[in-house]
């Protein structure tokens, strides 16, 4: 029996797991999910070297990312971003934290596991308190925006990571295959449905079209 069963159109019905005998849904974290860039994605080595970066601004850490960052698009920059709950479960941590800027992090049960969802670089004016219980697709924060106390000094992005067990864990980044496996690869288990892709193909990152526009006028 499949244990993950698509359903077209429904976006936070977008999967269907069973958790014993309790069907449990999860939800997408942002809008256009599906169709975003993640340069960064989950379990590569990342290091602090420009030429070896794919990010703007270069990130200030090293190790394999453990989880996976979904970028923006230059409309975005502007705009307030609403970030979802993946899961349905109990806030653990919800403040400023080293490298992240705002972070929360909500105890979920994904697959039968017990997990803690870790969403980085949120504002901090809206987000949910501590031990308040989120549910699947409610709001559970606003992007902070770029270069800011609240981004981690970052660009405007979302880290999303998923650490095994109910340790409180804020790691981004582990320095070895052997640590990230304590960690579940956010698209393994989230749902993409059609109506989490972009009708434009990807979504560019705005840093990337900056890039671009400089490169043009040079
Ligand atoms: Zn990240």
């Amino acid at each position: 029996m499949p244990s993950v069963l698509s359903l077209r159109g429904g976006v936070v019905l977008g999967a269907l797991l069973l958790s014993g005998c309790i069907p449990v849904s999860l939800a997408e974290p942002l809008s256009f999910y599906g169709g975003r860039a993640t340069p960064l994605s989950f379990g590569l080595y990342v290091t602090p070297n420009p030429e070896e970066n794919p990010i703007d601004p270069p990130e200030r850490f090293e190790g394999f990312h453990a989880g996976t960052d979904y970028e923006v698009s230059t409309d975005e920059l502007e705009e307030e971003v609403s970030v979802s709950a993946i899961c349905t479960g109990e806030i653990a941590y919800s403040g400023f934290a080293e490298g992240y800027g705002g972070l929360v992090v909500q105890r979920c049960r994904i697959r039968g596991e017990d997990v803690s969802v870790i969403y980085g670089h949120l504002s901090l004016g809206n987000v949910p308190k501590q031990k308040s219980k989120v549910k699947a697709g409610a709001r559970i924060g606003i992007l902070a925006d770029a270069r800011t106390h609240e981004s981690g000094e970052n660009r405007k992005h979302l880290h999303l990571g998923i650490h095994r067990g109910e340790e409180l864990d804020l790691r981004g980044y582990v320095q070895s295959e052997e640590e990230l496996k304590e960690y579940i690869d956010p698209l393994t288990v989230l749902p993409q449905t059609s109506l989490s892709l972009y009708p434009g193909g990807v979504l560019t990152p705005y840093w990337q079209e900056s890039a671009n526009e400089d490169s043009a006028s040079d």
